[in-house]
């Protein structure tokens, strides 16, 4: 499941390779997966990109006049790829763009600076977004339009973990609210927003805590742990995949983290063999050795 650092590498890059580009062409081979109409998919066509970001664990894409905001869920995956090259199955979106003058915006991430997967001002490129399962959704908002977006509604999304003004004061007064399990807290959007499945395991790892411990037993001093374990874990998180990632967008690069997914693997902090727990389809990963 893509989570905040997948996104944030694909925002980033995108941004970096297609601001300021007008789309040529959108189609929708996948129709299930758009939230709009045809018509609506049809009229991104002529819109100029103004800006890829991303928020918690969604992905807007602002254009000239229209929204677009993707919710990849498990397993939405974008490609950025050159034209009439071969597109993945289970393509649901595909838009193509036009050539830009005057290279990526003045606001485009560091990184991105002369990457050799960054198509030439004259280059015609395109984002296909595919879901083998498609359940995320791809949510049109074309100017004038009303269409809700689940999990972006008021209070449904708090601070991203990585947001400057989730300071460890914010995190204190915040978490107050919430008593139970830390591996569902860290996984509770409106708490704080961009954690999943795997990242919630390498954040509890990090700050030493069992995923399944309730916040309410946890002393103040374990709760500043688990803001630094949060922080810092994403923190590192972005940094190896802004080198790992591109240019392959698609692929999910998860096999340098901690614990998660690595039952039975002894733990890189204590050497405790990794437990693992699989209830509802996900998968806790935690060490019995040295998180408490
Ligand atoms: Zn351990």
């Amino acid at each position: 499941m893509p989570e905040l650092p997948d996104l944030t590498i694909v925002a980033e890059a995108f941004h970096a390779a297609l601001a300021g580009r007008p789309v040529t062409s959108a189609v929708a081979p996948g129709p299930l997966a758009v939230r709009g109409t045809p018509d609506e998919v049809a009229a991104l066509a002529g819109q100029r990109i103004g800006s890829i970001r991303r928020r918690g664990k969604l992905l807007l894409v602002d254009l000239d006049r229209d929204r677009i905001v993707v919710n990849p869920m498990l397993t939405g995956r974008f490609q950025l790829a050159a034209p009439r090259t071969k597109q993945p199955t289970k393509t649901a979106v595909v838009l193509a763009f036009g050539s830009r003058d005057g290279g990526p915006p003045p606001d485009a991430a560091r990184w991105t600076a002369g990457a050799s997967w960054m198509p030439a001002d004259d280059a015609t490129p395109e984002v296909r977004y595919r879901d083998p399962t498609q359940m995320g959704k791809v949510y049109l908002l074309p100017a004038g339009v009303e269409r809700s977006v689940p999990g972006m509604a008021d209070g449904e999304q708090g601070p991203d973990v990585d947001a400057p003004e989730l300071t460890l004061d914010t995190w204190r007064s915040r978490i107050r609210r919430h008593p139970g399990e830390l591996k569902n807290l860290l996984r509770y959007q409106a708490f704080v927003a961009g954690i999943g499945n795997a990242y919630s395991d390498e954040v509890l790892h990090a700050a030493r805590l069992l995923p399944f411990r309730k916040r309410s037993t946890l002393a103040d001093e374990e709760v500043d742990e688990l803001y630094r374990g949060a922080r810092e874990t994403i923190e590192a998180a972005i940094d190896v995949l802004r080198q790992r990632v591109p240019p392959t967008f698609e692929t999910q690069v998860r096999d340098f983290l901690a614990v998660h997914m690595k039952g039975g693997q002894p733990c890189p902090r204590c050497g405790t063999r990794i437990s693992e727990v699989r209830a509802g389809g996900f998968v806790t990963s935690y060490c019995r050795g040295c998180q408490r």
